[in-house]
């Protein structure tokens, strides 16, 4: 994730501390500062819409066998005496699930901050007080452009009118909230109708997703915009943080899921405010870029363990069988070891690129989707250049206003 309204304005958020620490990237065995990894929970696969590119290739009924109650209250147990910061409940729905809110009110009671991924559309006036008495910290909501767009890209007809009532919901409980928009072809005409909505209905967050493709969105490749358009929606993007920043809107806004995001933006700020362009970097080299695997996790509804949400097809283990925090300290796991201590196997333009330090070679599940796992990510559109090792000059970062 990186924050541009952070990092523009210098106004921190909740998980700035995590995401901009001198420590963030830096792990022993996946532990750092004493601390476990972020962990984002698909607590069940069943849900209510039929996303183009969801991930977890979610289905109406969800999966038998998911993890049970029980099963679930000792999974946090173990999140928690491995002090994990977050926990994310993804799904599906994770409204789907029964005990999702038992399972809320143990994670925070226990200091885990929980934060849920919802499609918001089983949010109602009730569910959202309860997500707020539970202790959720944070409830992110999928709402991708027009009503026409939306409902065609979540499959879904009144998907768009369900996620804007579960955004005002929440709005109305008290409930902190945000919008996340996928940028694709079905969506990127709307990036502009998207930004005035936030502002019209004063959401004070929204997370910008970069397609990653896999589950069922591995043969989205053709629907995903080009590296140009991706590169003028991050510009875009930095213009509307200036913007509401002048016009006192409140609103954060994060892009997420494409770590060149970090170069691109470094290099507006080296150009346009050089005076913060050391601050900015030393706060991007302490991210260090993607952390699948270092100071990310993902379980699922099984209880299989992966290095992040999309790396589906590479589980390291499943709690039914041990705890989660020793699959992750395993210093014998290959996949694991592999992926902290990436640099020397990453190929193609990864392997090349003088910018490890700020994007650590992207997301591998891209790479997979397009050669082998650990070749170049192909939505990175920085150019040869602007990627070459001694490159000190960056052309083509304008003024976005
Ligand atoms: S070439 Fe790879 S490591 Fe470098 S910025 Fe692009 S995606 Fe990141």
């Amino acid at each position: 994730m990186l924050n541009l309204t952070r990092l523009l304005t210098g106004i921190s958020a909740d998980g700035d501390s995590l995401r901009y620490s001198p420590h963030a990237a830096q792990t022993k065995h996946g532990v750092s500062s004493g601390r476990g990894p972020v962990v984002v929970w698909n607590v069940t696969r069943a849900c209510n819409l039929n996303c183009l590119h969801c991930y977890s290739n979610a289905t109406a009924s969800g999966d038998a066998d998911e993890l049970s109650h029980e099963e679930a209250l000792a999974f946090i147990d173990d999140l928690a005496a491995f002090h994990v910061p977050v926990l994310l409940f993804s799904g599906g729905e994770p409204l789907l699930r029964e005990d999702l809110f038992t399972l809320i009110e143990y994670a925070a009671a226990r200091g885990i901050r929980p934060v849920v991924s919802s499609n918001g559309t089983l949010i109602t006036e009730e569910t959202a007080h309860r997500l707020q008495r539970a202790g959720t910290g944070y409830v992110g909501i999928s709402l991708d452009g027009s009503e026409v767009g939306n409902d065609r890209f979540r499959g879904a007809p009144g998907a768009y009118r369900g996620a804007l009532a579960g955004i005002r919901h929440c709005l109305s409980a008290g409930q902190k909230v945000g919008l996340r928009f996928t940028l694709s072809r079905h969506t990127y005409e709307d990036l502009d109708s998207i930004l005035r909505l936030i502002e019209e209905e004063r959401i004070p967050r929204a997370c910008f997703y970069h397609l990653v493709y896999t589950g069922r969105g591995q043969h989205l490749r053709e629907e995903d915009i080009t590296r140009q358009e991706a590169r003028d929606a991050v510009l875009r993007l930095i213009k509307a943080v200036l913007d509401f920043q002048r016009r006192g809107v409140g609103t954060e806004i994060l892009t997420v899921d494409n770590h060149a995001d970090s170069i691109l933006f470094y290099h507006y700020i080296k150009e346009n405010h050089p005076e913060t362009a050391d601050t900015v970097l030393a706060l991007l080299q302490n991210n260090g870029g993607n952390r699948s695997g270092v100071a990310f996790g993902c379980v699922d509804w099984h209880g299989h363990v992966y290095p992040d949400q999309f790396t589906r097809d590479r589980s390291l283990g499943t709690i039914r069988e041990r705890p989660f925090s020793a699959i992750w300290t395993d210093p014998d796991e290959p996949l694991l070891a592999s992926l902290r201590n990436r640099g020397s196997l990453l190929k193609g333009r990864c392997g090349e690129c003088g910018w490890l330090n700020l994007c650590n070679g992207n997301f591998r599940a891209r790479a997979t989707a397009e050669g082998d796992f650990w070749s170049e990510d192909p939505s990175c559109y920085l150019t040869d250049e602007e990627i070459r090792p001694d490159n000190r000059l960056f052309a083509g970062v304008p003024r976005p206003c």
